[in-house]
């Protein structure tokens, strides 16, 4: 435990006294996840009269906060960059019309369960639901509920058998939930398989395990992923205070075994929305050798609401990047199409606004 992240003090009152050998232990880490309303209402120090609100926000969405990822943040703070990110919102209950459980259609585009197939040369499974931190922007919040349909040997068997008749299917993206929460060997057998079929060639597993567990990345794991190269990690850091130590090693250990990393953010109000946040966040990203690759526009996810940021707003941040950095650390700005019409690429032009033409002088 790093005593200089800001929720070292609250952890301790959590957690009591943790030996540093514990705390770099991941399944320490995944036993000790805050999970239940009872925790949150300690955290927040919420009064009785809000209990209940919070007590049905976490039934309807469920939380898992990992005592690392906890350390970093400010819990005091509600406008904490990272605590946004993971504490439940009472807003996340507050649905607009307009905003959806799946404004993608991702479950239309499923020739069998949990695996989507809509580009013609690459298809997506959700191997599992589960993830060691629920990100409160996460666009499958309509899947936490599910705790048990995901991950079964008979799901992965069946997505394995429509990706071995379907040639036209060169990459597989393995994501979820996130992948590295399957077991270590659920999850060779399912590359191994995919791997196998002759018409494969790469594949790509997105984890957020790097950002919110890095002590799952390790020597063992990597050697696994390894055996089933060219094999892609996309990561999701969205804030520059989540490129600590641990997750720069994290990254590391990867890129040590022929892994690459890229990194698809997610731009999100109160926590990236500002050019000189997301700069921090890029340039931190290109030194731990991580390739910006997606910036997202927020989608319209029931429950996501008071994370969106204006397209317009977004733009703005990127003409300021394309003015002022290196290309090599920019990510393509990109909005998914509702109803899985395919993404849009929001490309400006490189012309910084008055704001930030000090930046170049
Ligand atoms: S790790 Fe990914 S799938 Fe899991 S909650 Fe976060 S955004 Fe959603």
């Amino acid at each position: 435990m790093n005593e200089e992240y800001p929720g070292v003090a609250a952890g301790q009152k959590l957690f009591g006294h943790v030996d540093r050998h514990e705390w770099n232990d991941w399944r320490w880490q995944l036993k000790h996840r805050i999970q239940t309303w009872e925790q949150l209402i300690e955290i927040l120090d919420l009064s009785k009269s809000d209990c209940a609100a919070y007590r049905e926000l976490v039934d309807t969405y469920r939380m898992s906060v990992t005592p690392y990822y906890f350390s970093l943040m400010n819990p005091s703070d509600p406008m904490d960059p990272l605590r946004l990110q993971c504490i439940p919102d009472i807003r996340e209950l507050w649905a607009a019309p307009e905003y959806v459980d799946d404004p993608l259609n991702e479950e239309r585009d499923m020739p069998v369960p949990d695996l989507i197939h809509r580009y013609p040369d690459r298809c997506l499974a959700m191997v599992t639901s589960a993830c060691a931190l629920y990100c409160r922007h996460c666009n499958r919040k309509r899947r936490w509920k599910d705790r048990m349909r995901y991950g079964s040997r008979d799901s992965l068997l069946q997505m394995v058998h429509y990706i071995s008749l379907t040639k036209s299917i060169r990459e597989v993206i393995v994501s979820g939930g996130d992948p590295l929460m399957l077991s270590r060997d659920r999850l060779e057998w399912f590359l191994r398989s995919v791997k196998d079929i002759s018409h494969v060639e790469i594949l790509r597993v997105g984890s957020r395990i790097p950002v919110v567990l890095p002590m799952r990345i390790t020597p063992d794991l990597c050697a696994m992923l390894r055996k089933y190269r060219p094999l892609w990690v996309v990561t999701q850091f969205n804030h520059p205070r989540e490129i600590t130590a641990e997750a720069a090693r994290a990254c590391e250990m990867l890129l040590e075994h022929g892994l690459p990393v890229c990194n698809q953010s997610v731009l999100l109000k109160g926590i990236n929305d500002s050019y000189h946040v997301m700069k921090d966040l890029l340039y931190g990203l290109q030194r731990i050798s991580v390739k910006p690759y997606y910036l997202f526009q927020c989608e319209p996810v029931r429950g996501t609401e008071h994370f969106h940021v204006d397209e317009d707003a977004g733009f703005r941040i990127m003409e300021d990047l394309w003015g002022t950095i290196s290309g090599l650390c920019i990510p393509r700005y990109v909005y998914d199409l509702p109803g899985g019409k395919g993404k849009l690429l929001l490309h400006p032009a490189s012309r910084p606004s008055d704001a930030i033409k000090e930046d170049l002088t």
